[in-house]
């Protein structure tokens, strides 16, 4: 073949044992393609199989846990092999990302049964995290993003893509807002331009907290982005714009709005490249680039999204008590992509919500209709990504049928968004209008597939019964042609055993022969004249006639006709729906967003949810407020409702006090998961809300670990702290909870509090604020800063022990219940005592704050423990030697003997 001319030296085993073998054409070919990817896994097509070589054959071996092999591709030349059938590439495929390769998928382009000499083979894709399509490597409900970063003086140009659905975004932001939206994105891979250092916000800890990114030349750990980086010139301005035009096939970049925006630019044209250079073969769909503002949005950095565990919750990250899950009943993965978006992306203008509020009221007004949507949508398929598959050449036959059932489902689906009272058809047609006109069908796409396609076509294409009958005469007349010539191959045993006489006459296939007539030895006085002998077996002999071969060439020919002519109708068919891309992704907007409507209103109607009242003024009230997440894992009527009563020129910071498991945490954060819920156009968990919309959520915890980082826990906690004094506006809702819990009493409670004297009298702060700490003594700041209202959890006291009630009531806790709630753990008799003693003693040293004199009633042991103490304080000794009794394994009399020493023990200790 061609590559014989190919002298280049090789690399790998075979340079190291000098030039001199003579190697394989194969060999030959696969080396040369490895030089070109010499960072990817290659996967080399040899017949049934993708196989991998040398050093790569390795790490696929010890990745996959497949059998490592060797082959001799030359004279005297083994090389390590490892391989995986084809049919199974995708589980493969999938394990191999996963863990960060990048795998360059090597086909063969000529038929081996027909090409002379070597099969032509070639890299048709690369695959790496960022650039997957198959099913099988991608969540259903998630959207699997390619990002591009790229910095300049103090900007940063950032694009992201979704293959699989076409999605493809582009802005510019300040650098403090890179890392927030790249944690929204959670890009599968960034690229980046290639440089000595690595970026600076994948560096170290910029101040903020955020979690650093590892880098590492090709990939990162799975806690980190895996970063890619490239050679800068691809995020040179003019071949980036080159890329994009080239892609769109368009002159200019002005319908984009990108024109003269430099950075995005260049972060959009650098990924346009890449796909270029990992997607050989195909061209994948992209959406129109939409070059979008952060300034709409609200910025939700990584601290907040894991402390109100927008996500995931808990230090496992689980996902199935995140906010995302409660909320998630959407039934198609359309809509649980774009509700994942909504809730990562809260809105700060009114008009969006309401149009958004709207259209989750009208389902929620009328369970019928609610539930006749919900019925359809649960039919729908993943329209977005089965375009992309479309697009991209991969659709399997169902594809097609799934999308036709998607497109047709589309009337039925707007008729739920039109009023069928009619005497308000008016007043309640309108607020979903504009999604009825989204809903438009788009009966051609779904017409063509009709007519083309089998209505249960087989799985894959090439078995031909995947193309309706009807569509191609060509491809019917072969099929009848090739089903008549198997009618007679099938009815010739029968035909010819009467004809012959002979009873065990058989009519049989090889790969060989063909098909033959086979009679036994006790049979051949029988054979007629016309048979002609083939082969001679030891206990009979094979024959065909010349009709056989005949049929059976037809049957064969035509075989291969068929799977031909239907591949190629079933490409025709694909790029033919290519052409109405635009109004099939429309058509799955529109239903991913009906979907999160009637979902969100579903959600409000089982958990008795309320429509907020959105308003731009400075205040938020909230009657009977619940968390959504912690009150059902409660299960029903357990949860505590509260109120809240913010307002910037009122109260505009609660202190919230209350012993440890009181419930603060779960209040304050129930406010700030109210006010984004509302602002992501969904009831809230409320009796009634008004919301005045916040520019920005924060939300701080004191005294978290963080080991992933291995920072200091407290340095980060105030570093996290100085980024929201240094970040939020009047129009912001900070969170605090427990500040300065990190460190020493003093040192914390100084910290807490200075933080919340600025945060109330800083003129450019002045936020709403929710600030929950154990710190009693802080309460009386509410006597000096006018608008801070103390408020604690209330509790009662039963037989010395504390009983959470979980309600909010005004005024400071007077205490810290701190060792009751120690009690409740569980700690050991003697140390709580102890502890009441201790306590006891430093309360008269005089803490700070608590010399400035408790108004209300001081506090007091309870009386079981405050007796215990004059028993047990001489005698401490005496408790250690009790509770270190093993008393499981004390024999009677052991027992009896370490009664008597104790007693000895306490008559010393106590004189
Ligand atoms: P704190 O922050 O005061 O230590 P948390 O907010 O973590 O307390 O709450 C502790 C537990 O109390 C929660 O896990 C939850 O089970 C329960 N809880 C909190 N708030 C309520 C409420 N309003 N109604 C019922 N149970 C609650």
């Amino acid at each position: 073949g061609r590559m014989a001319t190919d002298t280049r030296p090789g690399g790998g085993r075979i340079s190291a044992r000098g030039g001199g073998i003579m190697v394989t054409p194969v060999r030959r070919q696969y080396l040369k393609i490895k030089h070109s990817y010499p960072d990817a896994l290659v996967l080399f097509r040899l017949g049934d199989f993708y196989e991998t070589f040398d050093d790569d054959a390795h790490l696929a071996a010890k990745e996959l846990e497949i059998t490592l092999t060797s082959r001799t591709l030359g004279k005297g030349l083994k090389v390590p092999m490892a391989g995986v059938p084809a049919h199974a590439l995708e589980s493969y495929l999938a394990r191999l990302i996963k863990k960060g390769h990048k795998v360059a998928i090597c086909e063969q382009l000529t038929d081996p049964a027909l090409s002379k000499g070597l099969v032509e083979r070639d890299v048709v894709r690369v695959v790496t995290p960022g650039t997957v399509l198959e099913t099988a490597l991608l969540e259903q409900k998630a959207n699997n993003y390619l990002a591009a970063v790229v910095e300049e003086d103090a900007a940063v140009g950032l694009a992201y893509v979704d293959i699989t659905t076409g999605e493809f975004a582009a802005t510019e932001l300040p650098p403090e807002k890179l890392l927030p939206e790249l944690e929204r994105i959670a890009p599968a891979e960034i690229l980046i331009p290639a440089a000595d250092a690595p970026p600076s916000w994948a560096g170290g800890n910029g101040g903020s907290g955020y979690p650093s990114v590892p880098e590492s030349p090709e990939t990162a750990d799975p806690s980190g982005y895996p970063l890619t980086r490239l050679n800068p010139a691809t995020f040179d301005l003019d071949l980036a714009r080159e890329a994009l035009l080239a892609h769109y096939a368009i002159r200019s970049l002005e319908s984009f709005g990108c024109a003269d925006r430099p950075l995005p630019t260049r972060a959009a044209g650098a990924i346009v490249d890449y796909l270029g250079q990992t997607y050989k073969a195909i061209k994948p769909r992209l959406a129109p680039l939409s070059v979008y503002s952060t300034a709409g949005y609200m910025t939700l950095d990584a601290q907040t999204r894991r402390n109100l565990e927008l996500f995931t919750a808990g230090r496992w990250e689980s996902r199935q008590f995140s906010l995302l899950t409660a909320l998630d009943d959407t039934r198609t993965a359309l809509g649980g992509r774009l509700l994942r978006r909504w809730l990562g992306q809260p809105l700060l203008e009114r008009a969006e919500l309401e149009r958004r509020l709207d259209a989750v009221e009208h389902f929620f007004a009328d369970a019928f209709r609610r539930s006749a949507a919900r019925a359809l949508l649960g039919n729908i398929a993943d329209l977005e990504r089965i375009l992309g598959r479309v697009q991209a050449g991969t659709a399997i036959p169902r594809d097609l049928t799934a999308l036709k059932a998607g497109l047709e489902t589309a009337e039925p689906l707007a008729a739920t968004l039109t009023a069928d009272n009619a005497d308000n058809a008016v007043a309640a047609a309108e607020p979903v209008a504009w999604l009825s006109r989204q809903l438009a069908p788009a009966p051609e796409p779904a017409a063509l597939i009709a007519e083309a396609i089998a209505p249960e076509p087989a799985g894959s294409v090439g078995e031909g019964n995947i193309i309706r009958e009807g569509f191609s005469p060509e491809l019917d007349e072969l099929k009848t042609a090739a089903r008549d010539a198997r009618g007679f191959i099938a009815g010739l045993e029968t035909r010819e055993r009467a004809r012959t006489g002979i009873r065990n006459l058989r009519v049989g296939y090889n790969q060989v022969f063909g098909y033959y007539i086979e009679v036994s030895k006790s049979n051949l006085r029988q054979v007629p004249d016309d048979y002609i002998r083939r082969q001679t077996l030891t206990n009979g002999e094979r024959y065909i006639v010349p009709e056989l071969k005949e049929y059976e060439s037809l049957v064969l020919n035509s075989r291969e006709r068929i799977q031909e002519l239907e591949r190629s109708l079933f490409r025709q068919v694909c790029s033919q729906l290519g052409g109405y891309a635009e109004p099939i992704g429309r058509l799955a907007a529109g239903i991913a967003a009906l979907d999160v409507f009637a979902a969100l209103a579903e959600v409000a109607v089982r958990y008795d949810y309320v429509r907020p009242r959105l308003n731009d003024g400075p205040a938020i009230a909230i009657r009977d407020g619940r968390h959504p997440v912690v009150e059902r894992t409660l299960g029903p009527g357990a949860y505590v409702p509260n109120d809240l009563q913010l307002d910037k020129n009122d109260a505009r910071i609660i202190l919230l006090t209350g012993p440890n498991m009181a419930g603060k945490s779960t209040y304050i954060r129930q406010a700030a998961i109210i006010v984004l819920m509302a602002q992501m156009g969904s009831f809230v968990p409320a009796a009634a809300a008004e919301i005045g919309l916040v520019d920005r959520i924060f939300t701080r915890v004191g005294l978290q670990d963080d080991l992933t980082t291995g920072q200091s826990t407290f340095m980060v906690e105030m570093e996290e702290t100085a980024a929201i004094l240094n970040q939020a506006t009047p129009r912001s809702l900070v969170v605090l909870d427990e500040i300065g819990r990190g460190t020493s009493t003093y040192d914390g409670l100084s910290i807490a509090r200075s933080v919340m004297e600025h945060l109330h009298n800083d003129p450019r702060l002045g936020c709403k604020s929710l600030f929950a700490t154990h710190y009693h003594e802080l309460t009386e700041l509410a006597q000096t800063l006018p608008g801070v209202r103390n408020f604690s959890v209330a509790v009662t006291e039963e037989e010395g022990r504390v009983v959470f009630l979980h309600r909010i009531v005004p005024g400071g806790a007077d205490r810290s219940y701190g060792v009751h709630v120690a009690q409740l753990a569980g700690l050991p008799r003697a140390v709580v005592s102890r502890a009441w003693e201790v306590l006891a003693e430093l309360e008269k040293g005089a803490l700070p704050g608590r010399a400035a004199g408790k108004g209300k009633g001081g506090r007091a042991a309870p009386a079981a423990a405050a007796l215990q103490i004059p028993l047990i304080q001489p005698a401490q000794p005496l408790t250690d030697a009790v509770l270190s009794l093993d008393i499981p394994n004390l024999t009677p009399l052991e027992a009896i003997n370490k009664l008597y020493e104790l007693q000895e023990k306490a008559r010393q200790g106590g004189g």
